[in-house]
């Protein structure tokens, strides 16, 4: 059923833009661990370029439709109940590489996949990414998050975010001005969630092709030692300072714990695996189970990594 477009705005938003999104669209393949219920309007950017998701993007928010975008979905969990107003699912990927000046030689697209990054800074002779070759989702979740592995991050390389919102329409915003920190950014703190990142510029040091190779294959191993294969959204939580989560979680023996199709992985325990027919309420229950055992045993609240989108009552 196609959602009403109940106001004169909404009505010249569909004209305009009716055609390229879908109605009523189940989520669960548009996130890493599969689970979300439906969008009201669904667009999956895979062509044109960031400017034009940007301008799709504000005629919604003119009329006051409410839109959030997503990668890879790697690092959100959304309710079973879905995402009202229009889900855009930012799979765009581009790259060039050159000479912007201040030494910034890449400018990537949000919507390129980060292990796809990685990949074609390595057949440059470009380095910095390797730590990225085994981390799910794509460049504009990983600006958000700051995410990073291995002792790096995006807040190594990044020097600037071209951005839209409703108030200044498209701009850029330095590293500085993300305040970036441990799988955090003022990005990541906004409450309102009204912006849109179209593409980063990085710095990323020339190094030799195989230290590269060598380096990525090394944390690759790595990965496939230390870490679950599935569904999941990778670390749930962040690791406090001075310890880990993942050894919190093991000794409060959460390991192998279950909640309907939401296990705690029995190779990490800050993995979360859907294993069959998990709804994000199974996920949820047993996070905030998680929490509260780390809690009772260690005296010590974990925070979130991961964000919750939709509502969560
Ligand atoms: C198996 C596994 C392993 C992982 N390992 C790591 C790891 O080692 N290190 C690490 O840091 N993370 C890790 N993660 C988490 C995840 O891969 C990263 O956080 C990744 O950067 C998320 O990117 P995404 O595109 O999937 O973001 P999403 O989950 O789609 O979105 C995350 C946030 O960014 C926002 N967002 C995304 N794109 C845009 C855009 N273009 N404009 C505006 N807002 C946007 C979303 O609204 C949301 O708030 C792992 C996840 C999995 C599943």
């Amino acid at each position: 059923m196609t959602p009403p477009a109940d106001t004169p705005a909404m009505q010249a938003f569909l004209a305009r833009f009716g055609d390229k999104l879908a109605y009523n669209v189940p989520i669960a393949r548009y996130t890493a661990a599969r689970m979300g219920g439906t969008a009201d309007y669904l667009y999956v950017a895979r062509d044109g370029t960031p400017h034009d998701i940007a301008e799709l993007i504000m005629a919604a928010w003119q009329a006051e439709l409410p839109v959030r975008v997503i990668g890879g979905g790697a690092n959100v969990l959304i309710a079973d109940s879905g995402v009202r107003g229009l889900l855009v699912v930012n799979h765009l990927a581009d790259a060039q590489f050159g000479d912007w000046g201040d030494g910034r030689n890449v400018r990537v697209s949000s919507g390129t996949s980060l292990q796809v990054l990685a990949r074609w800074c390595a057949a440059r002779g470009i380095g910095g990414m390797e730590w990225a070759i085994g981390v799910p989702g794509t460049v504009g979740g990983a600006i958000v998050n700051n995410a990073g592995a291995h002792g790096d991050d995006m807040a190594a390389c990044v020097v600037d975010v071209t951005l839209a919102d409703m108030q200044r329409g498209i701009h850029r915003l330095t590293n500085a001005e993300l305040e970036y920190a441990y799988r955090h950014s003022a990005l990541k703190a906004r409450q309102d969630k009204r912006f849109f990142i179209l593409e980063a510029h990085l710095r990323l040091p020339q190094r030799d092709k195989a230290d590269i190779q060598a380096k990525m294959d090394e944390f690759t191993a790595y990965r496939k030692r230390t870490q679950p294969s599935g569904a999941s959204l990778g670390s749930i939580f962040k690791n406090p300072v001075g310890d880990f989560a993942g050894r919190l979680l093991e000794s409060a023996g959460m390991k192998g714990y279950r909640v309907g199709g939401a296990q705690v992985s029995t190779v990490h325990a800050n993995f979360i695996l859907n294993v069959g027919a998990c709804t994000a309420s199974d996920y949820y229950t047993l996070i905030t189970h998680m929490r509260d055992a780390v809690q009772a045993k260690h005296g010590i609240t974990l925070e979130l990594e991961i964000e919750l989108l939709g509502a969560w009552g």
